[in-house]
């Protein structure tokens, strides 16, 4: 136990500690003591207050083909929607009136969205809504691109790096992508003034505890400002279909160590985690999370934008899942509130 007492002080540790922590994920009492430690470091922080992002799922085209995802180019079973530059627009006034203060455009890398189409749409939700927050999640671009649209006004990115570890990297992913290539992107965005958010899937097939402990040096050395994880759940259209999930208690698990590492980032409580447990975003908010997704895509899209199978919240207006939501985190203490919600400095 000494090293997880190392770790609450110190707040870093080498990959061989980290790997050494991991290995007791199972064990019910370090859980309990990491956790309890992630919830006091986030209130020192937060206090009781939970962040809330609108997310738009504007487009499922891809011309990437990682093997785990849903909407992969490869999928030829998958039906495609794009939403307009108006849809997406209906989108944020809807989410405004809801007290969304955060919109994130995530979407497949689609060739259609040319640099020039996003910064228009990044420009008009800016002039409309100059008050919140606007995120991309919409993959690996060009430092002239990113830098085009953060002068658009995009103030965020999220791109999860999926693994540091270049050999497991290769195996969940075509050829043709780098975990070299996604660093360069995540020091970039970096360097453009973005809060870049990083983060991985728990239980990718392969994934070995020592490669959990090589992200945990990852997130240690590029300092994210947000970090998203969420359980691997298998989609049947992919050479993953016969997989099994990723942990629901190995990721609350690792949420609590991201908390401890990195004490002031922002943390979601993911749709993955709420699909494969009906309580798993509250348990990640008890486990030290601070911010929760809900979706703003419209409901005839929704269904579409599949990552994985039975994917949660895919049948509801925006206004129910806030609702929802919100109860959901008054029942472990939390409140949802209606801010942009930056990272503290
Ligand atoms: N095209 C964008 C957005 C990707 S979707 C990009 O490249 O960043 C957002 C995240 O969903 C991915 O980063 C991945 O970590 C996660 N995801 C994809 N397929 C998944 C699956 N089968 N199970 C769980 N999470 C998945």
């Amino acid at each position: 136990m000494d090293v997880i007492e190392e770790f609450i002080k110190n707040q870093q540790l080498s990959k061989r500690e980290y790997e050494e922590i991991l290995k007791l994920w199972k064990n019910p009492e370090v859980f309990q003591r990491l956790s309890k430690e992630a919830v006091k470091i986030r209130k020192q922080h937060y206090g009781d207050r939970v962040f809330t992002r609108g997310l738009i799922e504007f487009t499922n085209y891809c011309k990437n083909n990682c093997y785990y995802c849903g909407i992969r180019g490869g999928n030829s079973k998958a039906s495609r929607y794009r939403l307009t530059k108006e849809d997406i627009l209906e989108c944020c006034k809807n989410g405004y009136e809801l007290g969304f203060r955060t919109f994130v455009l995530q979407g497949g890398e689609d060739p259609y969205f040319t640099d020039e189409k996003i910064a228009d749409i990044i420009r008009e939700m800016k002039s409309e809504y100059p008050d919140c927050a606007i995120t991309l999640s919409i993959g690996e671009k060009s430092y002239e691109s990113y830098r085009l649209f953060r002068e658009a006004g995009a103030d965020r990115y999220l791109l999860r790096h999926e693994t540091a570890n270049e050999e497991h990297y290769r195996t969940l992913h075509p050829s043709q992508m780098s975990l070299e290539e996604r660093k360069r992107c995540l020091y970039q965005l970096k360097e453009l003034g973005y809060q870049i958010g990083a983060g991985f899937m728990v239980g990718s097939p392969g994934q070995t505890l020592s490669h959990l402990a090589e992200d945990m040096v990852f997130l240690q050395e590029l300092q994210p400002h947000m970090v998203g994880i969420g359980p691997f759940i298998p989609h049947h259209d992919t050479v993953f279909a016969e997989e099994k999930s990723g942990s629901v208690e190995l990721t609350l698990f690792l949420l609590a160590m991201i908390r401890i590492m990195l004490p002031k980032v922002l943390l979601p409580a993911t749709t993955a985690l709420g699909t494969l447990d009906p309580k798993g975003r509250e348990k990640g908010l008890a486990a030290g999370a601070n911010v929760v997704m809900p979706n703003l895509s419209p409901v005839k899209n929704r269904k579409l934008y599949e990552l994985y199978d039975n994917k949660i919240c895919t049948g509801e207006e925006a206004a129910e899942c806030r609702c929802c939501l919100g109860r959901r985190v008054e029942s472990v203490g939390y409140h949802l509130v209606n801010e942009r919600g930056d990272a503290v400095k």
